[in-house]
């Protein structure tokens, strides 16, 4: 029988000789490993720039009617490669072109050389200041864009999601006049779900008027418009035998007690947004909801998104990936977290006017993956 020492030995050696032939065996010169994985000494550099999104029409919800968007443009710029980013700042979350500015001209890059340390970054980002959600969303896009970049794949790839699993998305329909809703609803024709926005007191006539043009599955989002928890459940049994498929954030968000009432009564899910921002809003929140509408503006990016993403599946929740009106920058980082998603509502860049990227498409209303490395964009001659 062998000498154990002796067969350690040998092992450890089998295991150095197999170490040093890696770069060979890769096909890949030494220092250009070293190069692609970061471990050089070059500087993370952070520019951005505020730009305004121009909206296709005049988009109303429960609270509030506008035209158009506010976001920041940020680029993070390493060893010859750029990753892009975003913050969208619609103006009833509180965020402007000033504080994202403000935000952003704290941070200071320059003590990190390894973009791969995300984790330790994305928290340094994080430890800055509270709240600045989409501020924080912009730069942690920024670096996935340039980490996937670095190792030459899309994130979906990296996170060892199935590209043809992603759902179709829906194409949200704002509250308007019976007539504008039926044209909008017409002009939807290449969308296979609708997402309905109720909750200013029409929401019968709002969805009479998309059931007199199509059949399709729809979703409806209250954005908190309903007070009364009797109303949202009765309401919840006329929208089910309407083909809607679930009842996005009825109630005010403090309204815990009534919401989980309704969520143990409805006929249908009941999906969180306003009342979950980020993952320890969700952890809280869990027996209050069905599922969760995760918006990377919301949470601080894809990092959170993803650790939200894989805390509801393993809870048994239902899992909508949703945006703010953004360009394709925002939404294609959010795409690549759909192919796990129960629900998509990624319409952001069909929206608006004037994009500034190429990335995620939409596909006979499927959101349609690229095998592009990082959020897999381009920037618009
Ligand atoms: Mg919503």
């Amino acid at each position: 029988m062998e000498n154990p020492r002796r067969k350690f030995l040998k092992k450890s050696l089998l295991l150095a000789g197999s170490l040093y032939m890696a770069p060979k065996v890769l096909g890949v010169k030494k220092g250009k490993i070293s190069s692609k994985l970061g471990f050089k000494t070059a500087k993370l550099k952070l520019t951005y720039r505020p730009y305004t999104l121009d909206l296709k029409h005049v988009f109303t919800v429960a609270s509030n009617s506008r035209t158009t968007t506010p976001v920041m443009l940020t680029e993070i710029e390493y060893d010859g490669l750029v990753g892009y980013g975003e913050a969208s700042m619609p103006p009833y979350l509180g965020e402007s072109h000033e504080t994202v500015g403000k935000f952003l001209s704290k941070v200071d890059l320059s003590n990190f050389t390894n973009p791969f340390e995300l984790e330790n970054i994305l928290q340094y980002i994080d430890n800055i200041d509270i709240n600045n959600t989409a501020a924080k969303a912009s730069i942690d896009i920024a670096l996935h864009d340039l980490v996937g970049k670095l190792l030459g794949k899309p994130w979906f790839r990296i996170w060892g999601y199935d590209p043809l699993k992603t759902p179709n998305t829906s194409f949200t329909i704002g509250i308007d006049t019976p007539e504008v809703v039926k044209q909008k609803t017409i002009e939807a024709a290449p969308y296979k779900i609708l997402k309905v926005k109720l909750g200013k007191g029409n929401d019968k006539e709002m969805i009479e008027s998309v059931r007199a043009i199509t059949d399709k599955p729809l979703f409806v989002d209250i954005n908190q418009g309903w007070k009364d928890k009797q109303y949202a459940l009765d309401m919840a049994h006329w929208l089910k035998e309407k083909g809607v498929l679930f009842v996005e954030q009825p109630m005010p968000r403090e309204l815990i007690d009534d919401i989980a009432w309704l969520t143990a009564h409805s006929p249908l899910p009941i999906i969180a947004d306003e009342a979950v921002q980020g993952l320890a809003d969700l952890v809280k929140m869990r027996g209050a909801y069905t599922g969760v509408n995760i918006k990377l503006m919301k949470c601080t990016g894809m990092r959170e998104a993803h650790k939200m993403l894989e805390f509801a599946k393993a809870y048994g929740m239902k899992v909508m990936i949703g945006c703010m009106t953004e360009t394709s920058c925002a939404v294609s980082a959010a795409a690549h977290l759909s192919p796990v998603a129960d629900f998509a509502d990624l319409d952001g860049p069909l929206l608006i006017n004037n994009d500034v990227f190429n990335g995620m498409k939409i596909v006979e209303g499927k959101v349609t993956l690229s095998e592009q490395p990082g959020i897999g964009i381009t920037k618009k001659e």
